[in-house]
């Protein structure tokens, strides 16, 4: 659903990640356009203001992290802004007395009935005894598309003709309690706008049992109206927290943004799909990730940060100081193998990079990489040190203590020279084609 969102914070941060170095007119220009794809995403605009601000104050004049450069930092608290944006992730609170009762609201159309099975099928399959109530005696279809959905789910709908929806409620919690029911779901009418009827008849409910949690299922394709219509909702009945379902469409998406820091309600649930087993429990951290739409160069920026920094630095200044060995060369291996599996390396890196990582096997690369720790580490710490004195019979030696060919040790030593003139030329153009290197 973020494919338009994502493509152009996509857009913005490939521009910086160009840069070796960024001024603050460079943050605010990508801000600039950060901000743009947020409101064209329909996100709230108070709420854009206010993310744009914290974002640059932390921004320019950041506290600099030696391993990432500026680009990555900013990548970086774009997203920790918006993780709090988000809001933190909630539960539904099931613990208290028994049944504990779920009221689903909202409007006609929202995907309410559908969450409610949704909802009712992850309870069961967590061990719940659970209760579907259909408390909508205006619409014998709504009636009828909780009883197929119960069906499906495998879970018993309550129905009850001819009285109100408190009534109906009253009479479901009785028999509830008398079967053991641990949760009930109440599916409560939908109209197709807020009004006063609808909110007492809410209000009625709660006066009638004990409401654990009561869930706003909101559509997130209609953007900013799914807030006007959660703040309507919020302020008429006290919810507990929201759905939202069609996160699978392809709408702007910015209403599942704006939505928690406009209305102060959570976020509980994500509907992803019509298919009954498509809800996610909210997760912020993989929200903002698909939002950003960055494969997972924020998992790539948290390992490099944890990677041993120090070395990092003092290694980038030896191959800048043309003193590049192949135990450095080893060295830099191992840090990788730090970071993970090499698959999965390759498939975090970002755009161009990534598109071109992907078309490698990532067998082949790991077989290869194989190949040169084990001719790395046949060699002496001398020998790698100073490889200048690798000649024949060395290079047999090694072939055979690696299990390689000697055509193997030839090749990646051809290929360590020209990783050292690569970086004698940058330092013969005092580094400035480093960004353009790791950039
Ligand atoms: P209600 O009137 O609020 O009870 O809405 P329904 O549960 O009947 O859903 C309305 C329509 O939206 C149905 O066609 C559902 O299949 C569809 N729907 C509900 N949730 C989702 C969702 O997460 N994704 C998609 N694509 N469709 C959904």
């Amino acid at each position: 659903m973020f494919e338009n969102l994502s493509g152009r914070l996509n857009e913005v941060f490939q521009n910086l990640r160009r840069r070796g170095k960024l001024t603050e007119a460079d943050v605010d220009a990508a801000l600039r356009e950060v901000r743009m794809a947020l409101l064209e995403a329909d996100v709230n605009y108070g709420v854009v203001k206010d993310f744009i601000a914290r974002v640059r104050e932390r921004a320019v004049g950041a506290e600099v992290s030696r391993a990432l450069n500026p680009a990555q930092q900013v990548i970086k608290i774009v997203h920790e802004e918006l993780l709090n944006t988000l809001g933190p992730a909630d539960r539904l609170n099931l613990s208290g007395p028994r049944p504990r009762v779920m009221m689903m609201v909202g409007l006609q159309g929202s995907g309410k009935t559908t969450a409610a099975a949704k909802i009712a099928r992850l309870l069961r399959s967590q061990g719940e005894r659970v209760l579907l109530v259909a408390a909508d005696p205006y619409r014998p279809a709504a009636i009828k598309q909780l009883q197929t959905l119960g069906e499906r789910v495998g879970v018993p709908v309550f129905t009850e003709d001819g009285k109100l929806p408190p009534e109906v409620v009253q009479h479901a919690f009785t028999q509830a309690e008398k079967g053991g029911v641990t949760v009930m779901i109440v599916d409560t009418a939908g109209r197709s706008q807020l009004d006063q009827q609808l909110m007492d008849e809410l209000r009625a409910i709660a006066r009638k049992v004990t409401i654990a949690e009561t869930l706003l299922v909101v559509d997130s394709m209609i953007g900013q109206e799914a807030v006007h219509i959660a703040t309507g909702f919020r302020d008429s009945v006290s919810l507990s927290g929201l759905v939202l379902t069609k996160m699978d469409g392809d709408a702007r998406g910015g209403a599942s943004i704006s939505i928690r820091s406009v209305t102060g309600v959570p976020i509980k649930f994500l509907g992803t799909g019509e298919g009954i087993e498509a809800l996610e429990a909210y997760d912020p951290a993989r929200l903002a990730g698909r939002i950003l739409g960055m494969g997972d160069v924020l998992g790539l920026i948290e390992k490099a940060e944890a990677m041993d920094q120090k070395s990092a630095q003092e290694q980038a200044e030896r191959m800048m100081s043309g003193h590049f060995t192949l135990e450095d060369f080893a060295n830099q291996l191992r840090q990788l193998r730090k970071m993970g599996p090499l698959h999965q390396i390759l498939e975090m890196l970002p755009g161009n990079m990534g598109q071109m990582a992907r078309q490698v096997d990532p067998r082949d690369a790991e077989r290869q990489l194989k190949v040169t720790e084990a001719i790395l580490s046949s060699m002496t710490q001398q020998e790698r040190n100073n490889p200048d004195v690798l000649n024949a019979s060395r290079r047999r030696r090694i072939a055979r203590g690696s299990g390689t060919d000697v055509q193997d040790v030839n090749r990646l030593l051809k290929q360590f020279r020209e990783m050292q003139r690569v970086f004698k030329t940058l330092q013969k153009t005092g580094g400035r084609g480093m960004s353009r290197l790791f950039g």
